[in-house]
């Protein structure tokens, strides 16, 4: 029987872990902080921010926006980053991308406090992380493994530890931000990790290898990338793609709006219906592994906060 993993049942218990947790460090006068820095007005960027507020809020974390305008210049951006990195509310440091086209994402990161880097976006935090060294984890990366890590305990009833050990990965997707730190985070915890790309795509191999996954990690954003002749019979499924599709009919007419316009959905990258049957546990999307990311981060603001003052 196939377990569609309750992503968003995970999410909640972290943030009711993470919610105790910062009640006895506000009981030792210490709260916890989050500071985003957005350059200009982007879109995805301000929706992203509205939500980290709001999980700020609901975990009794301290809030700090730091908004500069579309033409600040490099300079004056990395004077907000330094002022950010003095400031005591904040743990937590989260630079908001894209940046404009005249800033360097290089030269904003690197003069982020490293104690305050808590999307290891910074060099020294990547190379921590190459090095299975203590580092705060990039949050999307670390929702995949917390996510198989609950999924191990509660529902294998086996130790994470030894669910990791072995266990052939395959991870889809090579970007610095998901693929790359997903697959250092397995590798880290000794499962035979291999990378595939579009690049392996393009030589005809992305099936030879996904189908030797007993864990199968996508993040490539490409809907319907991953079809059941992908997926090994009994493998554990991790889409992590977002992409927004237009719906169809049984027919492959168009479904319309209200409006009249053709209604769109949102799907990973894996074709849920056709593959979940074949795997012994999936993740959904919508619902899935974005319903943990951001409690990751708050993990980590957490454990920087813990860090500053000497508290294990
Ligand atoms: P990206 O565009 O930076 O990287 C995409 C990766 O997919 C590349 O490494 C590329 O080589 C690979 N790829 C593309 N086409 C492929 C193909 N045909 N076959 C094999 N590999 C292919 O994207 P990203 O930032 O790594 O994000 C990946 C996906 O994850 C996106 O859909 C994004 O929206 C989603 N995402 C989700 C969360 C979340 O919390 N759920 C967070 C971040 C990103």
């Amino acid at each position: 029987m196939t377990k569609v993993i309750d992503c968003v049942a995970i999410g909640e218990e972290i943030m009711g872990e993470i919610q105790s947790e910062t009640k006895a460090l506000r009981d030792k006068g210490i709260t916890p902080g989050i500071a985003t820095l957005l350059v200009g007005d982007d879109f995805g960027s301000k929706m992203y921010r509205g939500q980290v507020e709001k999980f700020c809020e609901e975990a009794g974390f301290n809030y700090v926006n730091k908004t500069l305008p579309a033409d600040a210049t490099e300079e004056q951006v990395k004077e907000a980053v330094e002022e950010l990195n003095n400031d005591k509310e904040v743990s937590g440091i989260l630079p908001l991308r894209p940046f404009p086209e005249h800033i360097s994402d290089y030269a904003v990161i690197n003069t982020i406090d490293v104690g305050k880097d808590i999307d290891c976006f910074h060099p020294f935090n990547m190379g921590q992380l190459t090095l299975g060294e203590a580092t705060f984890p990039p949050a999307t990366p670390a929702a995949c493994i917390e996510i198989l890590e609950r999924y191990a305990r509660d529902e294998e009833k086996v130790d994470p530890k030894d669910f990791f050990e072995g266990a052939e990965i395959v991870v889809v997707g090579h970007s610095n931000t998901v693929g790359k730190p997903t697959a250092l985070l397995a590798l880290n915890r000794n499962a035979t990790t291999s990378v595939v790309h579009v690049f392996t795509s393009m030589k005809g191999n992305l099936e030879k290898h996904t189908t030797g996954a007993d864990i199968l990690i996508v993040a490539a954003g490409k809907a319907d990338l991953i079809g059941p002749e992908h997926v090994k019979e009994g493998a554990i499924v991790v889409d992590v793609g977002i992409n927004r599709v237009k719906v169809y009919d049984e027919k492959g007419e168009p479904v319309l709006n209200d409006k009249g316009k053709q209604k769109t959905k949102t799907v990973g990258d894996v074709s849920f219906d056709a593959v979940k049957d074949k795997t012994r546990a999936i993740t959904p999307v919508p619902k899935g592994v974005g319903s943990v990311t951001n409690r990751m981060l708050m993990k980590n603001a957490l454990k920087a906060c813990k860090l500053h003052y000497g508290i294990e």
